[in-house]
């Protein structure tokens, strides 16, 4: 482990160190530090909050500064007003033995001449947030044409909150040649385009994924259309007739729901999630020990403590926002020497998350397909012959046996058998005879014509729902991020009007989301959407918002576990889901 001494700080900035408490870096701060002294360099970062990232950027920042200077030297952005306000703080702790230096804060809700005058008196740093600091270049109030050193911190945040605008337009009063440092805790697309655009060949930290994860697990991933998800979870299930597994979603709602469904479909599932009281926790994870519960969906926080030995899968029913966490979630199988499996199942747009994780775990996935119906209609049946053959005699069916023996006495064993494996194979059979098969390639696209796709750019969309469904701009994206299962940056532009809306999608997604809606309800009405021709962002085109009438052929049924009746899964109701906003 290495100290805050060998990485090149100097004497003041080590005497606050030590005044502060801090005993040994932070990785990140390990990796960032020496880099930043010793290069001029441009740099990606990435670490988890709380990993010590103000200081894996102010260290450095404060040596290279030149006190003596009045000029404006460096500019930190920052999401909120919170965070100006912190790291401005944590900026003048660190640099309380360095004289002259002033660090100041520029935020939104205060006074503009205030923070006018502060600049004005000579700040060689200032820590700002985009709106404001956009507003008083704007004003002429501040001037950063001279900046060396500009840091985006938490740039996913910022983006998120749709800061892009003000960040560019800021990063273009400021020198070219300026090093540009980025701090983000996860890499969306839009900070890989503002690395992209902004940065010159940066050199590039990861820290918070030393776990490379057992190695007794295998990993595999499925791809399917996101609509089928739910149909992918089942088959994986009916393929492994001996699972005993967590599946994780994303979100709690998400974990209530896979679970209700599965339970309704008559599989041993429960629900493990921070809405369950401790207690009813504790009752779902005794019944997991025990085995009664096959199936344990959870979110990730409440799946943290899971220490059970003997899991054979975990499935990934929705990858986790952050790659880091699928190491965790992988963790909860191949424990106590024995074999895992961690499936995933994707929609085709996530393949680059694959990618990022087998980067992080350092081993491949396996892409393999949905077993078809057939398949599982086969694997059942072995399973059933090899379970009648290692089931111990109950004796307390003897009596019964001259009346059983009685009714079967025409059959002979040939028939018997077949007849038999036939009760259940019928069940699995009838249910999986009509199905297709669950794979997210080839398959045609009912309401688009799929050459009419674009394949790179963003794309825009028409959604005939709108405010009279009870939606504005911001539930809208949740309901699309949700619904889609796309991260929190992956729909923009979003455009409510009255009877119908607009989104915008990286062109990557445009298969997933068109073939998702060719036969999506809400409400019992179908949910159409369509590229819209029009490119940018606000304002709307005249149109209709009536809802397209179209065959529902889909024969996706209830679970072959459940004696129930078949019930059209495309037909789904999300009326609680809105009435909580
Ligand atoms: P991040 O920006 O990564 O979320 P911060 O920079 O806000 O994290 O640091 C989180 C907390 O950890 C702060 O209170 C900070 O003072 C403290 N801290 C940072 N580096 C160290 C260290 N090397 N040793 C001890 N505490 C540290
Ligand atoms: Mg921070």
């Amino acid at each position: 482990m290495s100290k805050f001494t060998d990485l090149g700080l100097n004497e003041a900035l080590i005497r606050a160190i030590e005044d502060m408490g801090f005993e040994t870096p932070s990785d990140i701060q390990q990796e960032a530090i020496p880099v930043l002294l010793e290069k001029e360099t441009d740099l990606v970062a990435l670490a988890q909050t709380g990993t010590g990232k103000t200081a894996a950027f102010g260290f450095p920042l404060i040596q290279k500064i030149n006190e003596q200077s009045r000029t404006t030297q460096g500019l930190i952005l920052s999401p909120t007003r919170e965070l100006c306000l912190q790291i401005t703080q944590e900026l003048k702790n660190y640099s309380k033995y360095i004289k002259g230096l002033n660090v100041v804060a520029i935020y939104g809700g205060a006074s503009i001449t205030e923070q006018a005058r502060e600049i004005k008196k000579g700040a060689q740093i200032v820590v700002a947030t985009p709106g404001r600091m956009q507003d008083m270049v704007n004003r002429n109030l501040v001037d950063i044409t001279k900046i060396e050193y500009c840091i985006l911190d938490e740039a996913d945040e910022m983006l998120n909150m749709g800061f892009y605008e003000d960040i560019t337009s800021i990063l273009s009063h400021t020198p070219q040649e300026k090093n540009t440092w980025l701090f983000s805790a996860t890499m969306p697309r839009e900070v890989a385009r503002i690395a992209k655009e902004f940065m010159y060949d940066p050199a590039e930290i990861t820290v918070g994924s030393k776990n490379s994860g057992s190695e007794n697990v295998q990993h595999e991933f499925y791809m399917v259309f996101g609509r089928d998800r739910y149909l992918a979870l089942k088959r994986l299930a009916d393929a492994n007739p001996d699972i005993f597994s967590v599946i994780f979603c994303r979100t709690k709602r998400d974990t209530q729901s896979v679970a209700e469904k599965l339970i309704e479909d008559g599989y041993n599932a429960a629900a493990l999630h921070g809405d369950l009281s401790q207690n009813q926790r504790d009752l779902v994870m005794k019944s997991f020990r025990n085995k009664q519960i096959q199936m344990l969906v959870a979110t990730d926080v409440a799946a943290r403590g899971i220490d059970v030995d003997d899991v054979t899968h975990v499935i990934n029913y929705q990858l986790p926002d952050e790659v880091e966490t699928y190491t965790h979630r992988s963790g909860r199988t191949g424990r106590a020497g024995k074999s895992g499996i961690s499936m995933v199942i994707i929609t085709k747009s996530e393949i680059r998350k694959i990618k990022a994780i087998e980067k992080i775990i350092k081993r491949r996935f396996e892409e393999k397909s949905i077993p078809s119906g057939m398949e599982i209609c086969e694997i059942q049946m072995y399973h059933l012959a090899n379970k009648v053959k290692e089931t111990k005699i109950n004796h307390e069916i003897d009596k019964y046996l001259p009346a059983i023996e009685d009714v079967l006495k025409d059959l002979d064993k040939e028939e018997l058998i077949k007849k038999m494996f036939s009760v259940e194979f019928t069940r699995f059979y009838n249910y999986y005879k009509d199905t297709k098969d669950l794979k997210a390639t080839g398959q045609p696209v009912a309401n688009n014509n799929p050459a009419d796709i674009p394949n790179d750019g963003d794309v825009r969309y028409f959604i005939n729902v709108g405010e009279r469904d009870g939606y504005d701009w911001r539930s809208l994206k949740d309901f699309l991020k949700e619904t889609l299962d796309l991260g929190r940056d992956d729909v923009f532009k979003v455009d409510v009007k009255e009877s119908f809306s607009f989104f915008n999608t990286d062109a990557a997604h445009a298969e997933t989301i068109l073939g998702f809606f060719t036969d999506f309800k809400v409400d019992g009405r179908f949910v159409n959407v369509e590229i819209s021709n029009k490119t940018g962002g606000g304002g709307g085109r005249e149109r209709r918002g009536g809802f397209k009438k179209r065959d529902n052929n889909r024969n996706q049924q209830r679970g072959p576990r459940s004696g129930k009746k078949p019930q059209n899964d495309g037909n789904r109701n999300f009326k609680g889901r809105r009435r909580n906003r």
